[in-house]
This record gives structure tokens, C-alpha cells and sequence, in this order.
């Protein structure tokens, strides 16, 4: 339930709150977060905490680095893996500003906000519904998995059910509404499901969601991870996000006339993804292992193309169903849960709107499955691919108009250059792969 100051105050008597932890989030998308005791919430709430953001990722530089944490009240929630006997605590997501208080241009939730409020000029608002998938393993130290179970297995084989279910309890007590959730293709792999609310509550709750899977996973002494590919040979971890714009109560994807459903900005919107998702998947794909999940054959795309049911496509529309227009929507299947929900949200939404500014057309479905297209086939549909590594990913990036101008000049350039700092160190890495395939032989 979204609050107030007063419900705030009110909240941290009556349930006995020991300390409130600020939250915000760094330009990788790593939560962060310092504690304040129920003595300073009151100033806390009014004026912003004071703290020094010289050493977190992509903010400020050694000579401004005075930063100031304005919490948002709305999100305020106890966390429920802390006992309520020794004193409970709870959390607050932040905005971080500038010393004279205006926004901080270097925080992921005010870049989000700002394409928001570009949408919201125009009368939209933003959906989001991700899908996150994680795996379960018995420590940080390898991949030892704890089940061979597979899609929607059941027990005995899904011995992580319990802690499923640990999990999506405390999210719910923590306000966020979980629809379903199911064993994934992979040994040991899960994916919980959020019904979906606008953008921005989406990417803190996918904050939360990350943190709660790793909680609960420790608490009953495994580790979870969202690392994109952790296992060769097996699925990848995804975070399909389905999207779409409402003006008012209307969807303004759905048109009951046309085949698909979707209306003219519907369309336009999915050929928006399509045409800068290369640019964007940097964003939404950030790390050197997130290339290696969008390889053919394991569920996640590779081809810029969209479909209604083929897994390989890269927009997917799921059917429209009489009596559900507002359920009308497209969901982008190259996200991966490791990436920054903030600035991910933002290059989707600002893609879909460039595509409705500038009315993109947009191309036939491709129903046949894209991975056995040979590359004859794939040209005559003019089909095009996603970036295959990291390093290509990052040079389309920095050449992108799209992405500069959502990110900001000051955080699109910290984001090259740590992403091209990243894709040295492992460019020049040399690799088991390497002494296990050419040292015996060269
Ligand atoms: N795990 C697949 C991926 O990497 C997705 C599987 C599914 O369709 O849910 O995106
Ligand atoms: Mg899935
Ligand atoms: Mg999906």
C-alpha cells in the first residue's frame, strides 16, 4: 500500500522499527542502501539524507561527490526476513539529489522517471509485467544444482518448491503481487512471476524481487543467482518484459478490427523495440556472459524479428483474448534479470515512443522458427541479429542518438566507458577454453 510521511512515522511506531534502510541503485543496477534509526526518519523524510557518493558506480566525481538520498514514501515496507522481536526493519527507496536538491542526473530512477514524464506529456502511462529467471545453486563457489527437474516439474524432483514459496510470501508481504511461478527448463531453475504495475513501481520492485530471491536462498543456506548463462549447454536466465502504453483507462495498443489486435501505435511501439533494440542491448543484456545466453537453441532470441507464439522471436505478442483488450501488450525476450531495470525500462519506453513520434511501420510477423533459417533465408526476410558480444553490443551503444539522449550525456558516457573497461578485461583474458583447446596442439 502506497503511504504517506504520516503513515510512515505512524508505521514505524506501531511496528516496533529499529532502523529504516535508504535504498538506491548504481549504474549497474546494484542495490544500495545505508541505515537511519526512527530519530532521523522525520528529517530524513523532509530534508534527504547527506551521504558521500564518491565511491558508487557511476556517480558523482571526487569534487561533487556530496549526495543527498530524498526517500520516496510511498515505498516504504518491513522487510520480513528480519525478526519483528528484536526490532523490525524496514526500507525506503530514495531519489538521489544534487546538494541544492534538484535531481541527481547520475541515479537510474530518475532517468526512468524522466522518460516517464515524457510519456506522460503525451497522455501514457507505462505497464510492465518481467518475468525474471533465476537458478538455485548450493553455493557461490560452482554450479551444483539442486534438482534435475525441468519445465513446470512438480516434487519430488523441485526441492526448491519450498523455498519458492518462502519467497513469493515475503514479497507479497513486502506489497509486491506475485501471478505465478514454476520450475524453468533448466535443472534448478526458477522464475516467479509479478503481475504488473506501472514502470517505475516495476523497477524497484524488481530491485526487491532480485534481493528477496537472495535472502530466502540464504536463509535456507543455497545460493541464487541471476547470472544470465551460468551453465553451458542448459537455458540461460531471462527477464521477458511485457509492455505496453495506456492512455487513461484505454490500452492503446488494442484494436478490436485489426488481426493482431494491435492498433497503429501498438505497431509502431513494437517496430520501435525492433528497430533499436542492437543499439539498446547493451542496456538490457550488460555483461560478457549475457551474450552467451543469446545464442540459437535455448529459448532466448538472437534475430530482431516479432511473432505471436515462436520462442526464438524477439517481440513476442501473446494471442488477444475476447473480453481482454486491456491484457494487450508485446513482450521484449532479450532482457536478462541481471541487467538495470531503471535504465532498461527507459530505453524500451523511449524506443517505443520514438517508433509512435515518427509512425515506423511494422514488418510481417515470422511464425517459422528463425533459428533453422539458413543465411539465405534470413537475408530474403531481411532479418537482422542482436549484437553477439558484449564488445558489439557497447560499440553500437555508443554510436546510438536514442541511448544518449535517455541516459544523459554524463550517464551514457560512464556507461561506455565501464562497459568498455569490462569487454577489455575479458577480451584480454586468457580463458580455459583457450588452454583446453589449443595448448596440447599448437
Ligand atoms: N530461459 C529462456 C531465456 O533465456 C526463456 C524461457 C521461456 O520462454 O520462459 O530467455
Ligand atoms: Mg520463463
Ligand atoms: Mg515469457
Amino acid at each position: 500500500a502506497k503511504m504517506t510521511k504520516e503513515g510512515v512515522l505512524k508505521a514505524i511506531k506501531d511496528n516496533n522499527v529499529k532502523f529504516i534502510r535508504l535504498w538506491f541503485t548504481d549504474i549497474l543496477g546494484f542495490l544500495k542502501s545505508f541505515a537511519v534509526t526512527p530519530g532521523e526518519i522525520e528529517l530524513a523524510l523532509s530534508e534527504g539524507m547527506g551521504f558521500d557518493g564518491s565511491s558508487i558506480q557511476g556517480f558523482a566525481r571526487i569534487d561533487e561527490s556530496d549526495m543527498v538520498a530524498m526517500p520516496d514514501p510511498e515505498t516504504f515496507a518491513i522487510l520480513p526476513w528480519r525478526s519483528k522481536e528484536d526490532g523490525a526493519v524496514a526500507r525506503m527507496f530514495t531519489d538521489v539529489l544534487n546538494p541544492d536538491l534538484t535531481p541527481y542526473v547520475g541515479d537510474p530512477r530518475y532517468i526512468l522517471k524522466r522518460q516517464l514524464k515524457r510519456a506522460a506529456d503525451m497522455g501514457l502511462t507505462m505497464n510492465v509485467g518481467p518475468e525474471l529467471e533465476f537458478f538455485y545453486f548450493k553455493d557461490s563457489n560452482g554450479t551444483e544444482v539442486l534438482d534435475r527437474g525441468g519445465y513446470f516439474d512438480l516434487t519430488p524432483l523441485d526441492v526448491a518448491s519450498d523455498l519458492r514459496r518462502d519467497t513469493i510470501l515475503s514479497l507479497e508481504k513486502l506489497g509486491i503481487t506475485v501471478e505465478y511461478s514454476h520450475h524453468e527448463v533448466a535443472p534448478s531453475q526458477h522464475e516467479i512471476d509479478l503481475r504488473y504495475t506501472d514502470a517505475l513501481t516495476m523497477a524497484d520492485n524488481a530491485m526487491t524481487y532480485r534481493l528477496t530471491v537472495k535472502e530466502i536462498a540464504m536463509k535456507h543456506g543455497v545460493y541464487a543467482t541471476f547470472m544470465p548463462k551460468p551453465i553451458f549447454g542448459e537455458n540461460g536466465s531471462g527477464m521477458h518484459v511485457h509492455q505496453s502504453l495506456f492512455k487513461g483507462k484505454k490500452n492503446l495498443f488494442f484494436d478490436k478490427k485489426d488481426e493482431f489486435g494491435l492498433s497503429p501505435e501498438g505497431k509502431s511501439y513494437i517496430a520501435g523495440l525492433l528497430k533499436h533494440a542492437p543499439e539498446f542491448c547493451s542496456i538490457i543484456a550488460q555483461w560478457v556472459n549475457s551474450y552467451k545466453r543469446l545464442v540459437p537453441g535455448y529459448e532466448a532470441p538472437v534475430y530482431v524479428a516479432w511473432a505471436r507464439r515462436n520462442r526464438s522471436a524477439l517481440v513476442r505478442v501473446p494471442m488477444y483474448k475476447p473480453g481482454k483488450e486491456a491484457a494487450t501488450r508485446c513482450e521484449l525476450r532479450c532482457p536478462d534479470p541481471s541487467c538495470n531495470p531503471y535504465l532498461a525500462f527507459a530505453v524500451m519506453l523511449a524506443a517505443g515512443l520514438k517508433g509512435i513520434e515518427e509512425k515506423y511501420e511494422l514488418a510481417a510477423p515470422v511464425e517459422e522458427d528463425i533459428f533453422e533459417m539458413t543465411p539465405k533465408e534470413l537475408k530474403k526476410h531481411k532479418i537482422n541479429s542482436l549484437p553477439g558480444t558484449l564488445g558489439d553490443a557497447i560499440q553500437l551503444t555508443a554510436k546510438s542518438q536514442l541511448v544518449k539522449e535517455t541516459l544523459g550525456d554524463h550517464m551514457f558516457g560512464k556507461f561506455i566507458e565501464n562497459k568498455t573497461a569490462e569487454w577489455d578485461a575479458f577480451r584480454t583474458h586468457v580463458t580455459d577454453f583457450e588452454l583446453n583447446r589449443y595448448l596440447s596442439i599448437l
